[in-house]
């Protein structure tokens, strides 16, 4: 096969095609346009009578006949299950019912209520974009580099490549977005050491930003071949339900307060003026990305009881008011990736920041991310087209593009993959971040005498129970030949190959026989599953890290008690009774923290912050029943319990901090 292979950015709002290295080898990456010259495809699917279907710009300006019939956003549901679609179910534009084995499916009313999977809705629009390069290109076009999100686990990588298949095309390799946007970027300005680099992509209804470390190969100067580059996906974090939509939807709530302050009797809007609305503020909202102001003529565009609203003016400054909020939100996740990411840095800057998909060309966007980064964007790729251009490069130099660089990509595993051990225990094979393709094994063996089979749980997940994480599937492995019980020498291997996809494999090493693996279906990780987890293991740390510290803080309070009753015993004559009332009260606190820490097992319940602070409380207050202790002591009149004890105090007291 010897057609060229194309990139394809196969995005939730638009798709894109390009080619890189053809005709020519040497040609530059460039994007494939439609015969009206676009080059954005709508990622929309219309499903016609008598099997019909309209992809693209028609499919999205398809009118109220065909309610029922159309589908977008799909690859929010790739790969993905019922129960994992569950919190996007309110914001997809149709139906979603189960399919076999929970797998979502889209339910299409209007075409007879028939159910179609999410990897074909995905295979018209790769179908179209194929049939797009292969007329553009005057050869049939039968293999693509498809790029997927970063953190598309292996479930939704599978549905990616599926849809592929089902769309007559090859896809030879997927790739993480970012790490296209970054391979774009790369054209230009070849890197002289380790670069650090970040991806931030804003589109209409997601979010991500990566940061990804570009490592170049020893070039081979003069030789029109450059050698490999690694990029590594350092951190990722996101919003998969925040975007340029967001920011309409902002805009219309604008609006609509002003068109009531002008007239308060106004009815409310219909379904249709609604997406007149939005229509209005998207429009004002690209226009502010170029200029000051903007004008907004609701009552002509509406009509209607509408009709008699006055137009308004839209300020950028006004924009950037309702804005804020959004942006902030893709700032923390900025942050979040930065301190992540910090620690494979190695203490070396951020040399470039990209932007990729349409809302970046707002310019609080480009402000606030060159703020928290330090650094202005890099705006010469056009911010819809970086990936797809980057998927270019890398389909050119898998087809043996000359005088490209041939960039070794580096993408990570984005959680911890493994297997349950006996004691419900997950016992991790390939940890989170390992770089991809990934290798690791695990040696098992029989719990009965002539056992022929085993059962592998595999899962997915950062925590210690096998009940903490993700369950991905079961493996059979069969054909193990009966010994006694613990003498077979399973070997599992697992392998997570450069599309980030999982193969296990298993051998007897005794007898060198290779076991046959089967495996059962399983769902795929959601994103915000992705997180989920992530958050629980950071929050099980943190709860895990207060458990150690009421620990400790019992331990040193109990004695810290024990000591001011004595003292106060020996020496309380010594003090005056305010001060005296004042640690018995500071007592009596810290022994309630105490019954409480003691009561409740782990101290699950009791906040360390205040126990610190009531056993703090009463530090002070025994101060001038410590001096009266010591002067005492000084004065030879060591009762039981003396200097020794009070060291001791002093040390608990430390420990305690
Ligand atoms: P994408 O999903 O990458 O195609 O991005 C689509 C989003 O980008 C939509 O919300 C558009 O309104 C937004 N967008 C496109 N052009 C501009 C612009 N010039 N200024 C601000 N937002 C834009």
């Amino acid at each position: 096969m010897n057609g060229p292979i194309v990139g394809i950015d196969l995005g939730t709002t638009n798709s894109l095609v390009a080619v890189a290295g053809w005709p020519n080898p040497t040609d530059p990456p460039r994007v494939l346009a439609d015969n009206a010259g676009s080059a954005l495809m709508p990622s929309v699917v219309r499903f016609d009578d008598g099997g019909a279907v309209v992809v693209g710009s028609p499919a999205r300006s398809s009118g109220p006949a065909h309610t029922g019939r159309i589908v977008a956003s799909v690859k929010r549901l790739m790969g993905r299950s019922l129960a994992d679609a569950g919190p996007d179910l309110p914001f997809l534009p149709f139906e979603v019912v189960a399919g076999e084995g929970d797998t979502a499916r889209v339910r299409l009313p209007g075409a007879g209520g028939r159910n179609v999977t999410p990897q074909e809705v995905s295979a018209h629009i790769l179908r179209a974009l194929k049939e797009r390069a292969s007329s553009a290109l005057g050869v049939p076009v039968e293999r693509a580099v498809v790029t997927v999100p970063a953190y598309f686990d292996d479930a939704q990588r599978q549905a990616t490549r599926d849809a592929a298949r089902l769309a007559g095309l090859d896809a030879v390799r997927l790739v993480a977005e970012p790490t296209a946007a970054a391979l774009a970027y790369g054209l230009g300005t070849r890197p002289q050491g380790p670069q650090n680099i970040v991806v931030y992509d804003l589109g209409g209804g997601t979010f991500d930003v990566s940061i990804l470390r570009i490592t170049p190969g020893s070039g081979e100067a003069g030789s029109g071949k450059l050698a490999a580059d690694a990029f590594e996906v350092l951190a990722t974090h996101g919003d998969t339900r925040l975007g340029g939509d967001d920011f309409d939807h902002a805009v219309v709530t604008w609006i609509v307060a002003r068109a009531l302050d002008a007239n308060p009797q106004l009815p409310p809007p219909d379904a249709q003026s609604i997406g007149r609305l939005k229509a209005l503020a998207e429009r004002a909202k690209v226009e502010l990305s170029s200029s000051e102001s903007s004008a907004i003529d609701v009552g002509a565009s509406l009509g209607g009881a509408w009709g008699s609203v006055p137009a308004l003016t839209l300020a950028r400054a006004d924009l950037d008011g309702l804005i804020a909020p959004l942006v902030d939100r893709t700032i923390a996740s900025c942050r979040r990736a930065l301190r992540d990411a910090q620690r494979q840095m190695n203490g070396e800057p951020i040399s470039a920041v990209i932007l990729v998909g349409g809302a970046t060309r707002t310019p609080l966007v480009r402000e606030r991310v060159g703020q928290v980064f330090g650094l202005a964007p890099y705006t010469a790729i056009d911010p819809d087209q970086a990936v797809a251009l980057g998927a270019a490069v890398q389909a050119s130099i898998i087809g043996g593009g000359a005088g490209t660089a041939q960039a070794l990509l580096l993408d990570v595993v984005p959680l911890s993959l493994g297997i349950e051990t006996a004691n419900g225990a997950f016992a991790k094979i390939i940890v989170r971040n390992a770089p991809i393709p990934a290798a690791g094994h695990e040696m098992f063996s029989t719990q009965v005498d002539g056992q022929t089979s085993v059962k592998l749980h595999v899962l997915q997940g950062e925590r210690e129970m096998v009940a903490d994480c993700r369950s991905l599937g079961e493996f059979h492995l069969r054909g193990i030949p009966p010994m006694p019980a613990g003498i077979p020498q399973l070997r599992v291997d697992f392998a997570v190959d450069a599309n980030g996809l999982l193969t296990v494999s298993a051998l007897e090493r005794r007898s060198g026989k290779r076991l046959s693996v089967q495996i059962v279906p399983h769902h795929g990780l959601s994103r915000d599953e992705v997180e989920r987890i992530e958050r629980e293991s950071f929050a099980n740390a943190l709860s895990d890290m207060s458990r150690h510290r009421i620990a400790d803080l019992l331990a040193n309070s109990r004695l810290d008690l024990l000591w001011i009753n004595r003292q106060l015993t020996r020496a309380g004559g010594l003090v005056s009774a305010p001060q005296r009332a004042a640690i018995e009260r500071g007592a009596a606190a810290l022994q309630a923290f105490i019954d409480l820490a003691a009561a409740d097992g782990g101290g699950a319940g009791v906040d360390p912050d205040a126990f610190h602070a009531a056993k703090e409380a009463l530090d002070r207050a025994s101060v001038p029943l410590h001096e009266a202790s010591i002067k005492q002591s000084l004065a030879g009149e060591t009762g039981a319990g003396g200097a020794g004890t009070a060291g001791g105090a002093g040390g608990t007291g430390t420990a305690g901090r």
